[in-house]
């Protein structure tokens, strides 16, 4: 493996933590050296998450600490160097390596031992607590580095690592057995189009919702037997629609929000039959948007509401099982490194379809 650089590639904000961000390309950026339990990463491809912008953006109420201006969570290369104290039984220089939005996780706390540790108490997520993989060269924590099976490549482990273990996750949270009917909003975007296809691997009807030819045939490719464009079908008319589509008539078992649209999680309740389920993932800026329904159509209807943040290592091992065996696979449009600042100002408009992934080495 060639020398490691004391600088290198990376697309750094200027302005972290505003509104007023802007990121810019520079083959100046300076390569970190890994502590205690740490993996320094070398990437080769980097994907493009909308979560990028909200976290540069700051709207979620959650933006970078103070030194952090790479935002990216997900990203696929080699180990590059050990930090002191990581087992090189268990990680080697030049081994292939997977970033997810996690970063550490304490392993303590009561959510970390009931299955939920990506919501931890002291949780540190990438591009929040440590720089993320609009840099080359990250530092990543040793428990949370992924393996990466063989057949997979780096510019589909890439998005992957975000929007692959959420979609699977979310999938998961939907509750639903083979033959039921699953709604997806957002389903020709990075996470929706993944959604369809982890719920069309299940075994579900899947009814996608999003806007446009271009996302239809996204996530009618992905596995949408029903598309429902909303440029072309009224709001008030979906309830009607989604009926239809649903082989008894009563509407979806489960709504998977995986679209930012506040419009989104206005329209999920109308759409459920009794006992239907409203998986929360797409995060709208901070106060535009509410996840849930009238009190008297929750109780009446039995409604249930489940928020689902990215992935556990144990569901992407899981997730990752679909992408080898090619029953998933991310719709990926490889960017050159000169184009990230472009790129990801057309995914923060979600003007794009599927996942876009900067490769790095180009
Ligand atoms: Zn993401
Ligand atoms: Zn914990």
């Amino acid at each position: 493996m060639a020398a490691i650089p004391k600088v290198c590639r990376a697309a750094p904000a200027t302005n972290g933590g505003t509104m007023e961000y802007t990121i810019t390309c520079r083959e100046d950026y300076p390569v970190p050296e890994p502590k205690e339990g740490e993996l320094l990463v070398k990437l080769n491809m980097c994907g493009v998450c909308q979560s990028d912008h909200h976290m540069m953006a700051g709207d979620w109420g959650l933006g970078p600490a103070p030194g952090v201006d790479c935002t990216g969570h997900e990203g696929a290369g080699v180990v590059a160097k050990l930090g002191p104290g990581v087992d090189p039984a268990k990680w080697k220089v030049g081994e292939r390596v997977g970033v997810t939005p996690v970063h550490w996780t304490c392993g303590e706390c009561e959510f970390c031992n009931n299955g939920h540790e990506t919501i931890c108490l002291k949780k540190q997520y990438v591009a929040n607590a440590v720089n993320g993989t609009y840099t080359q060269y990250p530092i990543i924590h040793e428990s949370w580095a992924i393996k990466l099976p063989d057949n997979v490549s780096d510019e589909q482990a890439a998005p992957f690592m975000c929007s692959g273990g959420t979609a699977y996750t979310a999938t998961k949270a939907a509750g639903a057995k083979p033959g039921n009917t699953v709604v997806v909003f957002g389903a020709g975007g990075g996470v929706g189009h993944m959604v369809t296809q982890f719920c069309k691997a299940d075994g579900f009807n899947v009814i996608g919702i999003d806007v446009g030819d271009e996302k239809r045939k996204v996530a009618e490719h992905a596995g949408a037997a029903h598309f429902l464009d909303v440029t072309k079908v009224a709001e008030k008319d979906l309830p009607a629609e989604v009926r239809k589509l649903t082989p008894d008539g009563l509407g979806a078992h489960a709504v998977i929000v995986a679209a930012g649209n506040p419009k989104a999680y206005a329209n999920a309740p109308g759409l459920l039959r009794p006992l239907g389920v409203i998986v929360a993932v797409g995060i709208p800026a901070a106060g535009t948007a509410v996840a849930g329904a009238d009190p008297a159509l929750v109780t009446f209807a039995g409604i249930q509401i489940r928020g689902i943040l990215v992935t556990s290592r144990v569901d992407m091992a899981d997730a990752l099982r679909y992408l080898a065996d090619g029953k998933v696979q991310e719709n990926v449009e490889v960017v050159p490194f000169a184009e990230f600042p472009a790129t990801l100002a057309a995914v923060a408009e979600s003007k794009t379809s599927g996942r876009k992934v900067v490769d790095f080495n180009n």
